[in-house]
């Protein structure tokens, strides 16, 4: 520094404005196939803010979640994501994961032969770099699904195989609470949760909502946001967000659909 300035005789304070910033998403456009779905999304999640983001059936919900999480199906056209200030929008899913981002819900496989604790064992050595012995993580596990009220025989069932709807969303939240992510990106099934996933998304959410921690949520139903409320809403049409708001804009959607945002679409 060659230069004085009054800035040097005040306390290094960090740029907190800069540093709550989790996700930034800036004009993000993206295609699958040579069909562009994502028409320029603009979001921006801070450290400790839950955000949902609803939309009818074919808005591109589901392919903002993939993109986020690097998907190769997708081709990012134009714009960007940053994530902690860095600039991920050719990152790989795996350095994603590695940097805490965690997409769950929308596309539960079955991985025959990897048990609950193997995943999670293989899933968090590559996030944290640390080498967990089956011992030490089956400690994490019993921990965690004691929190979330989980059967412990859970942790030896093969992954996803024969899992119900509900064991299924039990074991998405598992994952979260074992990996504990900054960023968490939750697509909810197009054919919507039952009654009984509903509470076990909300719950496992409700636990892991801190104040640095940042929660995505994808939803085609109002419903969810009777279990958790959001500190924004999103609406989501065609590709992009048009409206933002506070948790009474699920109510308004609720009464009146979406209809009243596709006319403002169309006209502006
Ligand atoms: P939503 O989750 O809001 O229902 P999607 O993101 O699943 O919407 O889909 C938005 C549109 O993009 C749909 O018309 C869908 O057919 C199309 N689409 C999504 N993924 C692909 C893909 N991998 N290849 C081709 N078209 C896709
Ligand atoms: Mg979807």
């Amino acid at each position: 520094m060659s230069r004085l300035n009054l800035a040097d005789t005040s306390p290094r304070l960090p740029n907190l404005a800069h540093m709550s910033e989790l996700l930034v998403i800036d004009d993000l456009h993206a295609s699958a196939e040579g069909v562009e779905i994502l028409k320029g999304v603009d979001l921006t999640v801070n450290s400790g803010e839950t955000h949902a983001i609803m939309g009818p059936n074919g808005s591109g919900k589901s392919t903002l979640a993939n993109v986020l999480l690097g998907n190769p199906a997708y081709t990012v056209t134009k714009g960007s994501i940053t994530y902690r200030g860095e600039d991920i929008t050719e990152a790989t899913p795996d350095q994603r994961g590695r940097a805490g981002m965690f997409l769950g819900f929308q596309y539960p496989e079955e991985i025959p032969g990897v048990s609950v604790v193997n995943f999670l064992r293989t899933a968090l050595s590559s996030r944290t770099g640390v080498d967990y012995t089956v011992l030490e993580l089956r400690l994490k596990v019993v921990d965690a699904m004691r929190e979330l009220e989980i059967d412990p025989g859970f942790a030896d069932r093969y992954l996803n195989e024969g899992f119900s709807g509900g064991e299924r969303k039990r074991n998405e939240v598992l994952q979260m609470a074992v990996l504990e992510p900054d960023l968490a990106v939750l697509d909810e099934t197009d054919s919507g949760l039952d009654i009984d996933a509903l509470r076990i998304v909300a719950e496992g959410v409700s636990r892991l909502r801190n104040d640095e921690r940042g929660f995505v949520l994808i939803t085609h139903y109002q419903r969810m946001l009777d279990y958790i409320t959001p500190d924004v809403v999103h609406v989501f049409l065609d590709g992009r967000i048009v409206a933002s708001g506070g948790p009474e804009l699920a109510d308004q959607i609720e009464d009146a659909g979406y209809d009243h945002y596709r006319s403002g679409a169309a006209t502006s």
